[in-house]
């Protein structure tokens, strides 16, 4: 069955001091488990607010949106969330902010831990691990960030521009490594991104928005021979 399903999703922001803007209309697809679906499109065509939706962050207007058979309206443990920018917290070290997730569901902190140091290897910040956010560049945070998202291996993961602050070696890198990660674990992926190769590089899907509102323009497979170790 799909483990995440979208049906005639609408979303009208309706700020006080300005006009409605509808960002999504009309928004219909499903995602199997283990699927890697990419979103891609124009700045404005509600990526963001799609993975908002999806992440139990903002409300809908109307439509369905269920992750596991479970109505998302806040946002629900098997959900991991990537953001644009990173948001770690200041006076946690490096470590203790990609344990945020094991403590806060109160998982097991031994093996939290060693999972965390293999994704900081992974990630290339070994020895950064008890610096603290400021020490660090706005990529590496980054890349802590999404060590904290992949720590308690949740079944889904929300990613919007991951990569967006990286440099080109480091965000090839982070692809290709990353990929294998997510193959390994059967990770469902929506993954936002304006690249499309990268979008066609990870997924097994693409999902293509127009603007205006945000509607979906196609959906397209994609059947290439991916690297494997
Ligand atoms: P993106 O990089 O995805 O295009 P933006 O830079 O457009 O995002 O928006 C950044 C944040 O500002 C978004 O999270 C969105 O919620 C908020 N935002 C965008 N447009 C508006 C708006 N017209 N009014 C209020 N908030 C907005
Ligand atoms: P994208 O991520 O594709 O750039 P967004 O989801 O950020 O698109 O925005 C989709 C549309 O909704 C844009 O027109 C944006 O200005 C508007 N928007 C986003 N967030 C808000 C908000 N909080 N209030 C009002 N309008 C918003």
């Amino acid at each position: 069955g799909s483990w995440i399903e979208i049906g005639d999703l609408q979303k009208v922001y309706r700020p006080r001091r300005s006009a409605p803007t509808q960002a999504l209309a009309d928004i219909d697809f499903t995602v199997k488990r283990g699927e890697f679906v990419s979103v891609v499109g124009p700045s404005g065509c509600g990526k963001t607010t799609l993975l908002k939706i999806l992440a139990g962050l903002i409300p809908r207007t109307e439509g369905t949106v269920r992750i596991a058979g479970r109505d998302v309206l806040k946002p629900i443990p098997e959900v991991g969330m990537v953001f644009q920018a990173a948001t770690l917290l200041p006076w946690r070290t490096i470590l203790q902010n990609i344990m945020v997730p094991i403590e806060v569901q109160g998982l097991d902190a031994k093996a939290g831990r060693a999972r965390a140091r293999e994704l900081i290897e992974l990630v290339g910040l070994t020895g950064f691990e008890d610096k603290y956010p400021s020490e660090l560049s706005g990529g590496m945070q980054q890349r802590a960030g999404i060590c904290r998202a992949l720590v308690h291996d949740p079944a889904v993961l929300l990613m919007d521009e991951p990569f967006g602050a990286l440099d080109a070696m480091t965000r090839e890198h982070m692809n290709v490594e990353l990929l294998r990660i997510w193959r390994e674990s059967g990770q469902t992926v929506v993954f936002v991104t304006h690249s499309i190769p990268e979008a066609v590089f990870l997924s097994d899907r693409v999902v293509v928005l127009s603007s205006r509102p945000g509607r979906i323009a196609e959906i397209i497979p994609i059947e290439l021979e991916r690297p494997r170790d």
